[in-house]
């Protein structure tokens, strides 16, 4: 068990995370490629419009579910 608790990525934010957005900038990266913030309840919606406006965003999964691409490497 991991002692460290992921945290929300929104900026000063300090909760736990509940939400991981994977998203995808087309500019920079290839499709497949995927980076991932975290969310807390709260800042779910925010950062899922700050990405979503731009196009970068391809997925919200309960952090419970997520399972991180073996193929992103690690
Ligand atoms: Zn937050």
């Amino acid at each position: 068990m991991s002692d460290e608790t992921p945290v929300c990525s929104a900026k000063g934010c300090r909760t736990d995370a509940v939400w991981v957005l994977a998203w995808n900038n087309p500019k920079l990266h290839t499709p497949e490629r995927r980076k991932t913030w975290l969310a807390c309840e709260e800042h779910r919606e925010h950062l899922s419009q700050f990405l979503g406006v731009r196009g970068f965003l391809k997925d919200v999964v309960a952090l419970d579910e997520w399972v991180p691409d073996p193929a992103a490497g690690r």
